[in-house]
């Protein structure tokens, strides 16, 4: 499809936004005229890229490195755009940035993760954006808070932006992980429940930070029923100037799509949703068996405390405690549950434990 002025492109766009799965790719920032000239055409060669994304104004970290190269790109967008056809997105944090934008006929916004942390700034962008028709894709907020998310998503809606959309780029956390930022797959698919109109698509070179398991985090949201993707791609990856480890060529990006498997969200056959049915069933059930017996484990926590009380002794002993864990290890091992996971249920087993026999404790 090609567009060759701002009115087709935005034609484009309205067929593209609920297109599955819809493919935004670029680089992380618009750098020269021809990084960005070159990027758009060898991304039209794949001929899988429905949005591009550039980044003009770059939130950093520390200041010092490059902040994005600002107003003087977006003509360059706009150029690329009337060369390839594909509609061009871009990140914006305030008034101002809406304003240019929209003055160079930028398509997509999205408002960044550092911005969706700030009620004030999301506030600023949504109010510029009254009474302007412009999709807009919210990011999760760095922070693992779906409020936040939400408000972010609120504001927007509010100014009366029709066409809204998420994307999951995982959360910062401390300390060295596997991900750049953890994707905690579950609080993307809460807001997913919470949202069924919203369209939600994944961002896995923010969430990997590296190219070697991009791959694995794209086929991931996939299997998850996301929409679409966010991938940073640029011709010279090594030397990009932000975020260059985790950026692929053009080529590559192709390469990646072409490898993710598709699959369907749903099935016409009668056979296969008896199974799954069926299934289900047992789901339910056992889930139903497990809720009984935390209930009754409740019971027992409060039967201690009970105990406790009349003796005068703490609810935690730590000793205890790392008892309850080590069995839990070893025991849960044998079952296939990883020391992760264990941990994690174990941990809110303890809590609501403690809470039982706080009560009883402190009647
Ligand atoms: C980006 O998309 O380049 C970016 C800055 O992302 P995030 O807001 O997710 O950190
Ligand atoms: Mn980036």
């Amino acid at each position: 499809m090609q567009a060759t002025n701002a009115a087709t492109a935005k034609e484009v766009v309205q067929q593209k936004w609920g297109k599955r799965p819809l493919i935004i790719a670029g680089p992380c920032s618009a750098e020269t005229e021809e990084q960005v000239m070159q990027t758009a055409v060898e991304l039209q060669k794949t001929g899988k890229v429905d949005i591009m994304r550039a980044g003009i104004w770059k939130p950093r970290t520390r200041p010092g490195s490059f902040e994005g190269i600002g107003t003087k790109g977006l003509p360059w967008l706009q150029q690329a755009k009337k060369l390839t056809g594909i509609p061009v997105a871009i990140e914006v944090a305030t008034a101002k940035q809406v304003e240019d934008a929209l003055h160079f006929d930028v398509d997509v916004l999205w408002i960044g993760a550092r911005t969706t942390v700030n009620p004030f700034s999301v506030q600023e962008v949504a109010d510029a954006l009254r009474g302007v028709d412009v999709p807009v894709l919210i990011k999760n907020p760095i922070n693992p808070d779906l409020e936040l998310w939400t408000g972010a998503v609120e504001r927007v809606a509010k100014a009366g932006i029709k066409q809204i959309g998420l994307i999951h780029r995982g959360f910062s956390s401390y300390g060295n992980t596997e991900y750049r930022n953890a994707p905690m797959w579950h609080l993307a698919i809460e807001m997913k429940r919470r949202n069924p109109e919203l369209m939600i698509i994944n961002d896995p070179s923010h969430i990997c930070g590296r190219r070697d398991i991009l791959q694995d985090v794209a086929q991931k949201a996939i299997d998850l029923d996301f929409d679409g993707l966010i991938v940073e791609s640029h011709v010279d990856p090594d030397n990009a100037w932000s975020d260059a480890k985790q950026q692929v060529t053009p080529a590559r990006l192709g390469e990646m799509l072409d490898a993710i498997i598709w699959r369907r969200e749903d099935v016409a056959s009668e056979e296969f949703h008896a199974a799954l049915e069926k299934l289900r069933q047992q789901i339910n059930q056992l889930d139903d068996e497990l809720m009984q017996i935390l209930g009754q484990r409740m019971k027992v926590a409060e039967k201690i405390g009970q105990y406790k009380k009349d003796n005068n002794i703490t609810i935690l002993q730590t000793n205890r405690w790392n008892e309850i864990l080590e069995r839990a290890f070893a025991r849960g091992d044998k079952q296939g549950l990883s020391k992760e996971f264990i941990t994690k249920y174990f941990d809110a087993v303890h809590m609501e434990s403690i809470n039982h026999q706080n009560r009883i404790m402190n009647q």
